[in-house]
């Protein structure tokens, strides 16, 4: 029987925690909020926030932090407003958190986004156990079985190696904010230039601050690129391509699995490098937590919870709305 303390869980544009007061993840501000990590749609200045070190120092870059912070570094427990919450590397971007909150020593652990699979840049995914789980599931569908990371390398840095040799400027378009510092990441030791839009740069100065380490890079300007590698944010795409010289672009992401990506991004070609979790690690993330109950959200948040009961979870879809809106 499932306590009746985390039972209370309503979704309202974000997960609410009802019995603690407690949003995690909304996207207007509120009075007291978890963030897991610094990507714009998780970011609202609220009155008082449970933030990782560096998802601290990202908002502060893009000037949303939170009237009050309880920065806690990962692993240490504080008690805040009577939760006592302890933080996880979720393994999605530098300073993702999982948050584990226990009340009378009942756990719940909210995932926030997380990848399982080793990342180039973030801090390793921590998976601790808890008895009730609130999941993401944006590739919660069992059709998402990504490739192994390193062919997917392989075959990007021979894609920007061709491009060169054929004369053109590779271009690989990836978020400022996590991708793209796994892209760069992925280019260590190809003995290319390597040149960031100004948004990348900056994200990238901040990663280094933060430890992580990185090939020679530069920033972009308006005429360079000829002979080296740009990188740069998808929603540039078109804007920066008519700066450029003779080139060719790839869009880097895990939604590159569908084959189609590539003509959504107006791109040349597309490489399946994720910061989720594919299916099967989605199933891995349940089982190594052992939960009593599952809620899922976003993406394929119903199929997924649909999956786990027949596999005997007790499981819920927190999010039915924006399933409708996806379908
Ligand atoms: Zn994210």
């Amino acid at each position: 029987m499932i306590t009746p303390f985390w039972t209370n869980i309503r979704y309202h544009g974000a997960v609410y925690l009802h019995s603690v007061d407690l949003w995690l993840d909304p996207r207007a501000s509120r009075e007291w909020a978890f963030v897991s990590h610094a990507h714009s749609d998780h970011v609202a200045a609220h009155q008082e926030a449970v933030l990782s070190p560096g998802t601290a120092r990202l908002l502060a870059a893009r000037d949303v932090m939170p009237r009050a912070a309880a920065v806690l570094p990962f692993g240490e427990t504080r008690t805040v407003r009577g939760v006592a919450c302890t933080l996880y590397p979720a393994g999605h971007i530098l300073g993702s958190a999982q948050l584990l909150a226990t009340v009378n020593g009942r756990s719940l652990l909210y995932s926030g986004d997380c990848k399982l699979r080793p990342n180039l840049v973030a801090e390793a995914i921590v998976i601790p156990r808890a008895e009730v789980l609130i999941m993401e599931t944006t590739f919660g569908h069992r059709r998402y079985a990504f490739p192994p990371q390193e062919a997917v390398i392989a075959e990007m840095r021979a894609w920007v190696a061709a491009a060169l040799a054929d004369g053109a400027t590779p271009v690989l378009m990836g978020y400022s904010l996590g991708k793209g510092q796994e892209i760069l990441a992925a280019l260590d030791g190809c003995g290319h230039e390597i040149l960031l839009h100004a948004s990348l740069y900056e994200m990238t100065r901040i990663a280094e601050e933060l430890g992580a380490t990185f090939p020679p890079y530069d920033r972009w300007a308006p005429g360079r690129g000829a002979g080296g590698v740009v990188l740069c944010p998808p929603h540039l795409r078109k804007w920066i391509r008519g700066k450029l010289p003779p080139h060719r672009a790839a869009i880097v992401s895990g939604w590159a699995f569908d084959p189609r990506a590539r003509y959504r991004y107006g791109a040349d070609a597309a490489f399946c490098l994720s910061d989720h979790a594919d299916y099967q690690d989605l199933l891995t993330y349940v089982e190594r937590v052992g939960p009593r109950r599952v809620y899922t959200v976003h993406g394929y948040a119903g199929a997924f919870a649909g999956d786990l009961r027949r596999l005997g979870y007790d499981a819920h879809a927190l999010d039915q709305a924006d399933q409708l809106e996806l379908f």
